[in-house]
Formats: structure tokens, sequence, C-alpha cells
């Protein structure tokens, strides 16, 4: 059960910025979690302090009823998409996809497995054999998810991960997310600044302001009552 639990989670950075104050939200398991709203409100500080790539100042952390805070970012069953789709340049797809896998040392054919499991569910399986400078935005980011989900994450974060795509290919992206979701049993917490996105892709919507939490709902409620 991946329930994720922030109890009064703070973010003071070195130079004295409160960049996240008294974050509260309970995160249900195979929930879909979008924080939004503008630049600088804390929305990436917060999923980098749930994937452990950023200390968690003050307050709690919880996956299932497992504190967090000192569990290594490689240790946590979370798996994490950037807007910069962060690709290994010299690897090819497939490698890209088996890597975090071959790490983990498991065996050949059931890497093989789910490589191409995700490959057929991200249609990405004609270019496993192309390195990324080979394919297109859109491509490279299928190829991002897909590195993700071969490892079953119990919790999976996205960090704007439609942002450097055109109008286009961004709503094709978006259901895209909503087919994924529906064939993987994963907690998702989505950063956007794109209001469409959130609406579309959230069962509840966290808007923040300021490092503070504005408004917590449904797109309904946040929507008849901003
Ligand atoms: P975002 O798209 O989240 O607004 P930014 O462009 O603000 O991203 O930040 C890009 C990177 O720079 C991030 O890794 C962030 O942690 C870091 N960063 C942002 N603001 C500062 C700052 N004031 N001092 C140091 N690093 C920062
Ligand atoms: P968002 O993702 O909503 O754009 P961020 O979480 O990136 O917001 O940033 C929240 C605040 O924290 C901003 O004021 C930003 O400048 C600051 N910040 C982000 N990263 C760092 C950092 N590494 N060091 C200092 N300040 C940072």
């Amino acid at each position: 059960m991946a329930t994720v639990t922030l109890k009064n989670v703070k973010k003071i950075y070195d130079n004295k910025v409160t960049a996240v104050h008294d974050f509260n939200l309970e995160i249900a398991d195979k929930e879909f979690i979008v924080l939004v709203g503008p630049s600088g409100c804390g929305k990436s500080t917060t999923l980098r302090m749930v994937a452990g790539l950023e200390e968690i100042s003050e307050g709690d952390l919880l996956i299932g009823d497992k504190r967090m805070n000192d569990v290594e970012p490689k240790d946590r069953d979370i798996a994490m998409v950037f807007q910069n789709y962060a690709l290994y340049p010299h690897m090819t797809v497939y490698e890209n996809m088996a890597f975090a896998l071959k790490l983990r040392k498991l065996p050949k054919d059931e890497i093989d497995k789910k490589v191409r499991e995700a490959a057929e569910i991200l249609d990405i399986t004609s270019y496993l054999d192309r390195k990324p400078k080979a394919l297109s935005g859109g491509q490279r980011q299928r190829v991002a998810i897909g590195r993700a989900i071969v490892r079953n994450p119990q919790v999976f974060l996205m960090d704007e991960p439609l942002s450097n795509l055109d109008a286009k290919l961004r709503n094709q992206m978006r259901a895209e997310i909503i087919k994924l979701r529906q064939r993987i049993d994963t907690t998702f917490i989505y950063v956007t600044h794109d209001q469409t996105e959130a609406m579309t892709l959230g069962d509840r919507i966290v808007i923040m302001k300021d490092g503070y939490i504005q408004q917590i709902g449904t797109p309904q409620e946040v929507f008849e009552h901003p």
C-alpha cells in the first residue's frame, strides 16, 4: 500500500529561503495528485523531498507507515520523470530502460520481459535500438516514462513532464498518461504550472502559492470554488 503522507513538511534552503512551509497532505494508494502553481511556489522542492533528492528541514514523510526522511533515494520505491528527460545519451532506448534493472541484478530474461512490456505500453517498441539523439522530444519523454515504469515503482513522480513539448504533442501525451494510469498500479504525484493538465489528470489538485498550500480539492471543487 503506497499511501504517501506529508506531515508539517518544511524546506529551508541553505540561503535561508523557505521554499515550502508546513505542507500537510495524505495521498491515498493509487491516487493521482497534481501540484499546481506559478514558478517558484515550491512544487519541485516538494517533489524532490518525496524523492529524497532534497533533505526535509522539518516534518515527516511517510510511505505506507514507514518514515522515509532518512532513507536514501535508491532505497525508496519511487521513480521520477523530469522535464528534460535525463536519458543516458550513450545508451540505446533498450539500455536506458534496462539500466536500473541491471543494477538490481535481475535475470536477463526477466529484464527483457519488463522492458518489452513497458515499451509496448508506451508504443516505443520500434525504436528500442536507437539512441536518444535520434528521437523526437515526445519519443524521448515516452522513453523516460518507460524507464521509470519498468521498475514497478510504488510511487511515480513527474516534474513538468510535458513542458518541453509543443501543444499538439502535449495533448497527445496527456491522453497517454491517463491510459498509463489505468495500466499500472502506482500512486502519482505530478507537478505542473498548467491548469488544463491539472484539471484533466488529477484526482485531487493541490494549489500552491509562495510555498503554502492554498487549496486542495477535486477538479470540480477547485473549479467551482476557486
Ligand atoms: P523551476 O522550473 O522549478 O522553476 P528553476 O528554473 O527555478 O526551476 O530552477 C532550476 C534549478 O535551479 C533547480 O534545480 C532548482 O533547485 C535550482 N534553483 C532554483 N532557485 C535557486 C536558487 N535561488 N538558488 C540555488 N538554486 C536554485
Ligand atoms: P517551483 O517548482 O514551484 O517552480 P521551486 O520548488 O523550484 O518552485 O522553488 C521554490 C523556491 O525555492 C523558489 O524561491 C526558488 O528560488 C527556491 N529554490 C529552489 N531551489 C533552491 C536551491 N537549491 N537553493 C536555494 N533556493 C532554492
